[in-house]
């Protein structure tokens, strides 16, 4: 009897020195605030706020801005560099429109956009539990199919609608409050490329139950499509548990190709395009699309053996932006025909002093050779991005899809022999003025 009450008093001693110490927070972590308590005192804001850029802000004097999200290019990881891969934003007041979602950029865009959604509880700002700046996200142009371009689509329709984007009604209503986003974006190519390496591994084709779709170069449509069957078991969780609107409404897809399939699909016309030989011909500027915002026009470029490669024009009450996508310096006129008179073009570019340390003398190696020519023709070296601008009349000419991704300055700044414009370096989260200032609040 009398062990047990001297065990008694050891374990409330015990009890009461752990009480004391984890009080004292020498031991164990500090217990995390309750629920609805007020973070106020000690949350700030997003903490990547403090990198916005002050033209990104709502109080900005500029109606219209091109933000830079992701600046380089290129199916790798480029040492040295933390450039996000090819895209972009246009804001129009409020309104959000991008172009390509390379790796990186999904939480680019949160960095220059997600400002975070607060209420006032008690007079104190306290975060309303997650963000909706996706709701301003009106529409994607996706220039082509590589993944350099494309790595955070999926990224962006799995973990888009916790940020607002997709159709949302008034559950009340039943008024349509947002729009579903709308997807611009190569249709499939058909045929596969010519076999210029002697693979010999296997071809990759869409599953289908369908016979018909199991093709090996699915387009804007399919790959959409495939994306979320193959998150069917997270989708399912979200929408049956956790309450997410249906994913398969978030986004509505509109093909671009000679011959696409849908209504509401974007034809446009190559005449004499042999797609054995060649993936670009010379052609007029075709409409993509338009609303009370921008006007958008597109056109074939050269990025053989991609097909098709668009680039897209922007033109808005402030002014014009021209996205060259990826291509070759000869677009048989087709970029200076859609970018004639442009405030600015953004065109990528590709260092011909790496490609010449990489390839070296390809001398008595035909292969090497072959890889070493589409290097220098189905990109734009920086001194030939400098020369097409100069030839299309832009006023501005911004560097982007830098390849590779660490580039030294001195070398991009090489396009400036050629053209006598203004001349920007591309950099992630970079925010550039179209046409004047409006009001609000100057930088
Ligand atoms: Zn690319
Ligand atoms: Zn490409």
């Amino acid at each position: 009897m009398k062990l047990r009450y001297t065990r008694l008093i050891c374990v409330l001693i015990l009890l009461m020195l752990s009480f004391v110490l984890v009080s004292a927070g020498t031991i164990g972590v500090p217990l995390p605030k309750a629920p609805g308590g007020d973070y106020s005192s000690d949350y700030q804001g997003p903490i990547l706020s403090q990198k916005l850029f002050p033209t990104v802000r709502p109080q900005s004097p500029y109606h219209t801005r091109l933000v830079l999200l992701g600046t380089t290019g290129g199916v790798g990881w480029w040492p040295g560099t933390d450039r996000a891969s090819s895209s972009s934003a246009l804001l129009v007041g409020d309104t959000i429109y991008l172009i390509d979602m390379g790796q990186g950029s999904a939480l680019r865009l949160s960095e220059a956009l997600n400002a975070g959604d607060f209420v006032k509880v008690n007079g104190s700002r306290v975060e309303n539990g997650s963000s909706t700046f996706l709701a301003n996200a009106r529409a994607l142009f996706i220039t082509h199919l590589h993944m350099d371009h494309t790595a955070d689509y999926p990224s962006f329709l799995l973990i888009g609608s916790g940020a607002g984007l997709g159709t949302m009604y008034d559950p009340v209503t039943g008024k349509l409050l947002v729009p579903p986003f709308q997807v611009y974006g190569p249709a499939s190519r058909g045929p596969l490329e010519v076999d210029k390496t002697n693979y010999t591994g296997k071809i990759v084709y869409v599953d289908s139950a369908d016979p018909a779709l199991e093709i090996p170069t699915p387009g804007m449509r399919q790959q959409t499509a495939s994306t979320l069957e193959s998150y069917a078991q997270a989708i399912n969780d979200m929408t049956l548990d956790n309450g997410y609107r249906d994913y398969t409404s978030l986004v509505e897809v509109h093909e671009i190709g000679p011959d696409p399939g849908q209504p509401g699909d974007i034809r446009f016309e190559a005449p004499g395009l042999d797609l054995t030989n060649e993936t670009c011909a010379s052609m007029e500027p075709f409409d993509v699309y338009e609303d009370g915002n921008v006007r958008v026009r597109a056109i074939l470029v050269d990025h053989h053996q991609v097909y098709p490669s668009l680039a897209y024009r922007f033109d808005t009450a402030d002014g014009s932006v021209v996205f060259s996508g990826d291509t070759g310096n000869n677009t048989r006129g087709n970029l200076q025909k859609l970018a004639a008179g442009a405030d600015i073009l953004v065109h990528e570019v590709i260092d011909p002093a790496w490609i010449n340390l990489k390839f070296g003398n390809v001398t008595g190696r035909p292969k090497l050779a072959a890889l070493k020519i589409h290097m220098q023709t189905s990109h734009t070296t920086i001194e030939d991005a400098g020369a097409v601008a100069t030839r299309c009349g832009v006023k501005t000419l911004v560097l982007n899809h830098i390849v590779p991704g660490n580039t030294p300055r001195s070398n991009l700044l090489r396009a400036q022999r050629t053209f006598p414009g203004k001349l920007i370096i591309g950099e992630d989260l970079m925010v550039i003025p179209v046409g004047r200032p409006t009001g609000g609040i100057p930088v």
